[in-house]
């Protein structure tokens, strides 16, 4: 007899195929018929910004990061699924950022753990989505990174780490101040409240020039944290 799960499974199935059938999954971008299950068509997905290096180079900004990755540059596409999840609750778009970093995320795993010169620098314990101040949360009503970490996390079976630190002070947008204001803007601004595993991935939708998340690693490895990863959806200013 089948498994109380199996027949669920199967109905979940079976559900999932019928609501496609009357409602077809649309590309957000052209609103073509998505075959994919991250409502963006093939076509859109090939037309993205994808970096052929996923690697950053912030070599001076990114002192207390150990390795920063990031799929797609920021261009006006990658633009418009940022702040429509940003700025006008699209969840659908934070879920196919979140699948690009996603895959992103698991080559950097994949060749992180065939490459004996990496063995140095362990595979991240928890994930921590770039902290956002609670006045923000309360005007948003969520953390954008949080949404864009969710599926990384799921196929990684890696937690995510909320709680442990915090934005302690309400920073200016970074966009347009310069390198110097950024640093001066963000500094002191994060906090950590709780315990913290030797290693953690950072994750953020934008890295310009790296000032927010070198500065979080900053207070991070004040607190005992020995290995920083950055997981970024887009690298602007290259
Ligand atoms: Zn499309």
């Amino acid at each position: 007899m089948e498994s109380l799960s199996g027949i669920i499974n199967y109905n979940n199935k079976i559900t999932t195929l019928v609501a496609n059938i009357i409602y077809p999954p649309t590309c957000v971008l052209c609103y073509g018929q998505s075959k994919t299950a991250i409502d963006l068509c093939a076509e859109c997905y090939v037309d993205l910004p994808h970096r052929q290096n996923l690697h950053c180079q912030r070599p001076n900004s990114l002192k207390e990061v150990n390795r920063c990755i990031a799929p797609l540059n920021y261009n006006s596409t990658a633009a418009y699924l940022i702040k429509g999840l940003k700025y006008h609750n699209r969840l659908a778009y934070g879920r196919i950022l979140s699948h690009i970093l996603a895959e992103c995320v698991t080559k950097e795993v994949t060749w992180m753990q065939s490459n004996t010169n990496t063995q140095a620098i362990p595979i991240p314990q928890c994930i921590i989505p770039v902290p956002l101040h609670s006045s923000k949360i309360k005007e948003r009503g969520f953390n954008q990174t949080q949404e864009i970490a969710r599926i990384a996390a799921k196929m990684l079976h890696l937690p995510i780490e909320n709680k442990s630190c915090v934005r302690i002070l309400a920073t200016k947008p970074q966009a347009r101040l310069t390198y110097t204001q950024r640093l001066r803007n963000v500094s002191g601004a994060f906090a950590v409240i709780g315990s913290l595993p030797k290693c953690v991935a950072l994750v953020d939708d934008v890295i310009t020039t790296g000032a927010t998340i070198n500065e979080l690693a900053t207070t991070l490895k004040k607190a005992g944290v020995q290995y920083i990863h950055a997981w970024i959806v887009t690298q602007a200013g290259d």
